[in-house]
C-alpha cells in the first residue's frame, strides 16, 4: 500500500541533503566547551550553524539561541520574560500552541494575569484588542505568526508595533511559518521569535530563540555556560548543523516553492469541494500559509473518518497533533466559532512540497469515498 504524508504540520520527513549533512559531521564527538581538537570542532560547527541561521533571519549571531525545540523556545519566551518580572501581565491569543497557552496557565497559577485575545472567525488577532488588553503592569505579548490548525498568518509587524508603542515586549512563535515563508527579524520588527527544526525538514529535538540584543529574559535551564550563559547544557551540534542546514535548504526559493504548494494544495481543496458534499474550510483564505488545508466535514467525525483514512495509508490528524488521542475539541476551531460538534468533525491536512499531484488526486478520492461510507452508516443507525 502507497502511503500518502499529509500530517506535514505536525513533523516534516527528515530531508535527504540535511539527513546526509548530519551523517558527514556525526563522528565529531568532542565536547564543544573543550578546548582540544575534537571538541573545537564541535564547536566550530556550532559557530557555523548560528551563523547560518542568524543569515536567515536577518539577526545578528549574538542574537540565536538553540533549545531542546519550538517548545522550550516558546516556554522560554513566554516564562522568562514574565518570571523576570516577578509579577505582571501577559498578552497571548487565544489560538496559540499549547507551548505558549500551556505556560501561560502555569504563570497564573504562580500569580501572573494572563489575557487570552479572542479571533475573528478566519483567526486574526486585531491590534485594536492587542491595545485595550494593555495594562500598566503588561510585560509581554505573544502572539503566533502562522497557526498549526487552519494555518491562519497574522499581520506580526503591526501587532509588534502596537506592543511596543505601549513599552509592551513581543514575542511570535513561528514554528509553523518557518520554512514557509522568508523570516526577517528586523522587518517584523520583534523581540523574540521561535523556531524548530522539525517543521521544515530537519531533526526533532532541535529549535532556536532569537532574542533581540539588550533584551534581558530569566534563563530557565541552569548549570553551566553554554549558549553565552543564557542556556545551560552540552549542546546538541549534530541537530544544531541539521538545523541549520534544513533551515538553508527551505529558504532556497522559498516564495517560489510557496507559490506551488498553495497551488496545489487550492487544486487539492477544489477535488475535495467537488467529491464531497457538505463541507467547509476553516480558517483564512487570504491570509494562510501554502500547506495547510483545515475542513469541516458534515457527519463525519473527524477519530472514526481518520482512522478510516489510516487504513487506506493516509495519515492526517484533527487539529494538533498534541490533542489528537484525546476527544477534546480544538480550541483554535471554538476560537473562531465552530460548534464543539464541528470542530470534532473536522481534519487537517498538511502538505508539503514533496507531496505530488496523484498524491493528492488519489488521496481526494479515497477521503470522498470514506466519507460517504462513513455517511451512510451513520444514516443507518
Ligand atoms: C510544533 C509546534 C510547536 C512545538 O515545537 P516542538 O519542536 O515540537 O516542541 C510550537 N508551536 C507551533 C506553532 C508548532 O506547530
Amino acid at each position: 500500500m502507497n502511503s500518502i504524508y499529509l500530517d506535514n504540520a505536525a513533523t516534516t520527513p527528515l530531508n535527504e541533503q540535511v539527513y546526509n549533512k548530519m551523517l558527514s559531521v556525526s563522528h565529531i564527538y568532542g565536547n564543544p566547551s573543550s578546548i582540544y581538537q575534537t571538541g573545537r570542532e564541535a564547536r566550530k560547527l556550532i559557530d557555523e550553524s548560528r551563523e547560518t541561521v542568524a543569515k536567515l533571519l536577518n539577526a545578528d549571531v549574538s542574537e540565536i539561541y538553540f533549545t531542546s525545540g519550538g517548545t522550550e523556545a516558546d516556554n522560554w519566551a513566554v516564562a522568562g520574560t514574565a518570571l523576570l518580572q516577578k509579577n505582571g501581565h501577559i498578552i497571548t491569543s487565544s489560538i496559540e500552541h499549547h507551548a505558549v497557552l500551556n505556560t501561560c496557565k502555569q504563570l497564573e497559577y504562580l500569580g501572573f494575569d494572563a489575557t487570552y485575545l479572542p479571533v475573528d472567525k478566519f483567526g486574526i488577532v486585531s491590534a485594536d484588542e492587542l491595545k485595550k488588553a494593555v495594562r500598566k503592569d503588561t510585560c509581554l505579548a505573544s502572539v503566533m505568526y502562522a497557526n498549526n490548525e487552519i494555518g491562519t498568518l497574522q499581520d506580526i509587524s503591526l501587532l509588534a508595533k502596537t506592543a511596543h508603542e505601549h513599552g509592551v515586549l513581543f514575542h511570535t512563535d513561528a514554528v509553523q511559518a518557518a520554512g514557509h515563508m522568508p523570516l526577517d527579524v528586523k522587518a517584523l520588527g520583534v523581540d523574540m521569535l521561535s523556531i524548530s527544526a522539525h517543521k521544515f525538514g530537519g531533526p526533532k529535538g532541535v529549535g532556536a530563540l532569537y532574542i533581540k540584543k539588550g533584551i534581558k529574559i530569566l534563563n530557565l535551564i541552569s548549570g553551566g555556560a553554554q549558549e553565552r550563559g543564557r542556556r545551560a547544557g552540552t549542546e546538541n551540534p549534530t541537530g544544531i548543523a541539521g538545523l541549520a542546514e534544513a533551515l538553508k535548504i527551505a529558504n532556497n526559493s522559498i516564495e517560489q516553492k510557496a507559490k506551488e504548494l498553495a497551488e496545489k494544495r487550492d487544486s487539492f481543496e477544489e477535488d475535495l469541494f467537488n467529491l464531497i458534499p457538505n463541507i467547509k474550510l476553516n480558517g483564512s483564505k487570504d491570509s494562510r500559509l501554502p500547506n495547510i488545508t483545515n475542513i469541516t466535514i458534515k457527519d463525519a467525525p473527524a477519530e472514526a473518518l481518520l482512522m478510516r483514512l489510516d487504513k487506506c495509508g493516509i495519515a492526517a490528524s484533527a487539529g494538533s497533533a498534541c490533542t489528537s488521542g484525546s476527544i477534546e475539541p480544538s480550541h483554535v476551531l471554538m476560537a473562531i466559532g465552530l460548534s464543539e460538534k464541528e470542530a470534532k468533525q473536522s481534519i487537517r491536512l498538511s502538505l508539503s512540497n514533496d507531496t505530488t499531484e496523484e498524491q493528492l488526486k488519489s488521496a481526494a478520492g479515497i477521503i470522498a469515498q470514506q466519507v460517504k461510507e462513513l455517511r451512510s452508516i451513520r444514516i443507518k443507525q
